[in-house]
């Protein structure tokens, strides 16, 4: 193993980067299918070597953010990742001083517009907590960073490191990797699922609960989200989604994402299958319709195994068991049924109620006009009292 060997702090930055691509502690990868991110690279990042990821941003613009890990020694053994202890791997780490000037001459010279900056664990959850919060401090306080900031809060992380964490931050993360404690010890039995992780989760909801958002460093608390590692544990997609629907409803998350497992090796997991890119699809669409579009986990479509079928996408397939026979009259229904349409998204919804004050729809050609997928919608709808025509599938 070495560590920062023969590398300066540009080097450091690069190596330490290119990992998120395998990232055990962060948000997904560039390979991640839900928003369409693809690792992009801006000229000014390009110059030095340096992958930088677009993100959304909660009002929907979209940013540059460089993904990084302020060290990658780590004092734990959890069985799928490449940071494990006693692997032999390339090893870099910063200082927070270190790391947060160097991350603003990137963010002065326009490489990179936002931070996301997480760690592997050394010394325990506790000090790395605190050198991941003493670089937020030095970025905002000393060098007067006014950007995007995801911090992630460590394994073990005290209440006070979690609130000034949340003070420093625009998001916060902690990854709760499986969807129980039984599926955890599977893939890093020296984590604990409740005083670990998810109680970290339970703090950042009641601190926004009960503390005015004056508090967070821009007038605002920040976001959370978690990751799961879906397919490390062998669960199945109702373990994964029954707990995003619990995170989505009781802790206020802003999203869950599903890393599919691949395996890495040297690790113990290496011979375990990785998870296909359509499961991890398929788990993305039904985050969101437990999320935004009103379904219960009951309504999902799960087979006998509690897998989602991964031939069909789950908004379709429930449409097609309920609404075949009883379409929707889009010149009628409320928000929450146009909802359940395939093709009709909230914002397609919106535009729906706005236009049927005007006039009644009474063609596929006018959905259209809407931002409508008209042709997933036809099979399921009535315009003004009347089939909509199918256009049947050559394939
Ligand atoms: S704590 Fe576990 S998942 Fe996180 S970097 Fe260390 S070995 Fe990897």
């Amino acid at each position: 193993m070495f560590y920062n060997k023969g590398m300066d702090a540009l080097d450091r930055l690069k190596w330490l980067s290119s990992q998120m691509t395998l990232e055990p502690d962060g948000e997904p990868g560039p390979f991640d299918v839900s928003d369409g991110a693809l690792a992009c690279s801006r000229s000014e990042a390009r110059r030095h070597g340096l992958i930088i990821y677009p993100a959304a941003m909660p009002n929907g613009r979209r940013i540059h953010l460089l993904k990084t890990l302020l060290s990658s020694a780590c004092e734990r053994d959890c069985r799928y990742c490449p940071f494990r202890a006693g692997r032999d791997f390339r090893r870099a780490s910063f200082t927070p001083e270190e790391f947060a000037r160097l991350f603003l001459r990137l963010y002065e010279s326009g490489a990179a517009e936002g931070l996301f900056i997480s760690s592997a664990l050394a010394g325990g959850g506790i000090r790395t907590q605190d050198q991941l919060i003493e670089t937020a401090e030095i970025l905002r306080f000393k060098l007067g960073f006014k950007g995007y900031l995801h911090l992630k809060i460590m394994p073990g992380a005290e209440k006070a490191q979690v609130e000034r964490a949340m003070q420093l931050a625009d998001r916060v993360s902690i990854n709760l990797e499986a969807p129980s404690a039984m599926r955890l010890s599977r893939l890093a039995p020296r984590k604990t699922f409740f005083n670990e992780l998810l109680t970290r989760l339970r703090w950042v909801d009641e601190i926004r609960q009960s503390q005015p958002p004056q508090r967070g460093w821009n007038g605002r608390w920040p976001s959370s989200t978690t990751q799961f590692v879906a397919g490390g544990a062998d669960e199945s997609d109702l373990e994964l989604l029954q707990a995003s629907e619990f995170l989505y409803r009781q802790l206020n998350l802003k999203r869950v994402y599903y890393m599919g497992f691949r395996p890495i090796p040297d690790t113990p997991l290496e011979n375990h299958p990785p998870t296909p890119p359509l499961r991890q699809l398929r788990l993305y669409q039904a985050s969101f319709l437990l999320r935004d579009y009103g379904f219960g986990l009951e309504e999902l479509p799960f087979e006998a195994g509690g897998n989602l079928p991964v031939g069909q996408d789950p908004k379709q397939a429930w449409a097609e068991r309920n609404l075949s026979e009883q379409p929707i009259e889009i010149n009628r229904a409320e928000w929450s049924q146009l909802l359940r349409v395939p093709g009709i998204g909230p914002r397609a919804a919106g535009a729906i109620l706005q236009a049927r004050r005007i006039h009644v729809l009474r063609d596929l050609s006018s959905l259209k006009k809407l931002g409508i997928v008209a042709e997933r919608a036809a099979p399921y709808i009535l315009l003004d009292g009347r089939r909509a025509p199918v256009q049947p599938a050559l394939f």
